[in-house]
């Protein structure tokens, strides 16, 4: 099942229970606009070389579209696709006024300069600057893009348009941006893990955590978990997974990945093991943040966590999905556990058009509230309808597109 096949597939469930018609259920799956657009650059070498990069906007009902950029080598219009109709249901289920949209430029970051980097962005930014904009769409980071890229694309995107720094989020502190959007979603994983534990009767200090992914959203939620009283036995990045009963210290490793290239290359607070070997551990929570797809039917009767939180887009195969709910594993799905990114960017955007700075304890808190509310209505709803909680997450979220839909007017 390709990737768009596989949200549609979670949301024709939530649309059976719904009861929406074939007819409703096409114009809200559709996508608004996708766009594809040729990105030429002389590499640093003088060497000419074509890229190609893509805008998906799902949907506007509820607002300007919202969803990130991603920079890695395997994007494609179907993955963006899929991905940007996930941010319509996410922005729904946290009731943020925003719709869904995503992006992408297929390329390999790694193999990318700094300036290579600053003029992919800004020539993506030339192609697409007239269907972009604070009350239109609004860019974010994703895998392989940061602060840095959003700084470029709000800088290239107002010499067209003029001063307007809500065109995108996640810029950094000190150009436009807000306090706490780095650790947003890591954090907003973090809050949803403690609360589903709560609800499932476990105590966080007897709980052992397997992250996968130590980027931006994996290496905050491991840090929220420790601190959380969590035992976080073990993380991985490209570089393999690192395992250590007694617990690994997240403040080491976090410094050996600031000193060592954003790797964990190296680090010696834990034995070597593969990624896939870390999906399979013992552990109370596994919470995979990094790639799509790592959970398959061919590893699901080996995973053993009962509980998983889904920090990265997509990391549980729909077909993986039935079997680990037929064995009782609890599964927190992406458009919840990951919405503090999108959540907190919704704030960045309110501050950009305020002209007002929010602080750090503002943004905590808000969010907090934000993601606990959303929580709350996805747990008492999959209760009352006996549904799973990722069923229940796109009730809530379609039942609001749907709405806003029908009251603004179809046709
Ligand atoms: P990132 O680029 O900062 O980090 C990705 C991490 O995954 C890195 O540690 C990388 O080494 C690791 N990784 C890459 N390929 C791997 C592999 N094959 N096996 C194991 N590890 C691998 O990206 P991020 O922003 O942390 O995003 C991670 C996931 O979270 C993505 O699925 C993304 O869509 C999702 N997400 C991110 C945000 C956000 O605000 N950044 C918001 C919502 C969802």
């Amino acid at each position: 099942m390709k990737a768009f096949e596989a949200v549609v597939h979670y949301f024709n469930r939530a649309a059976d229970e719904l009861a929406l018609t074939d007819n409703m259920r096409t114009l809200l799956i559709t996508a608004k606009r996708e766009v594809q657009v040729q990105i030429p650059i002389e590499m640093d070498s003088g060497e000419l070389q074509t890229f190609i990069g893509y805008r998906v906007q799902h949907d506007d009902s509820r607002g300007p579209m919202k969803g990130g950029l991603r920079y890695h080598h395997e994007v494609d219009l179907d993955e963006v696709r899929s991905l940007a109709s996930l941010m319509t249901w996410k922005t729904a289920v946290v009731n943020i006024p925003f719709g869904g949209a995503k992006g992408g430029i297929a390329v390999n970051v790694r193999k990318l300069s700094v300036r290579e980097r600053e003029r992919i962005t800004r020539k993506f930014i030339d192609g697409i600057h007239d269907i972009i904009g604070p009350d239109v769409d609004i860019p974010a980071p994703d895998m392989g893009t940061g602060p840095e890229e959003m700084a470029w694309i709000m800088n290239q995107h107002n010499k067209y348009h003029g001063f307007n720094p809500g065109v995108v989020t996640g810029k950094p502190v000190e150009y436009y941006g807000i306090p706490g959007r780095d650790e947003a979603t890591g954090r907003g994983v973090g809050i949803m893990a403690i609360k589903t534990l709560g609800r499932l009767g476990h105590k966080a200090e007897k709980t052992r955590v397997a992250i996968q992914g130590f980027g931006n959203v994996g290496s905050h939620t491991a840090r929220f978990m420790q601190d959380a009283t969590c035992k976080v036995v073990a993380i991985s990045d490209l570089s393999g997974g690192y395992y250590n009963p007694q617990g690994i210290d997240v403040s080491a490793a976090l410094q050996h990945v600031s000193r060592n290239k954003n790797s964990l290359a190296g680090f010696s607070g834990g034995e070597l093991i593969s990624n896939e070997a870390l999906l399979e551990l013992d552990v109370e929570i596994l919470i995979p943040a990094a790639l799509g797809g790592v959970i398959t039917a061919e590893n699901a009767d080996r995973i053993r966590a009962p509980l998983i939180i889904e920090a990265a887009n997509s990391p549980i195969r729909p077909e993986a999905d039935d079997l680990l709910a037929a064995r009782g594993i609890h599964i927190l799905p992406d458009i919840l556990a990951n919405a503090g990114g999108v959540t907190v960017s919704y704030f960045e955007w309110a501050q950009n058009r305020q002209y007002y700075r929010w602080n750090l304890d503002r943004v905590r808190q808000e969010l907090d509230r934000v993601l606990t509310t959303a929580f709350e209505e996805v747990w008492e709803l999959a209760q009352e309808r006996q549904v799973s909680l990722r069923t229940a997450a796109f009730m809530v979220g379609i039942g609001r597109v749907g709405r806003a839909t029908v009251l603004g007017g179809i046709t």
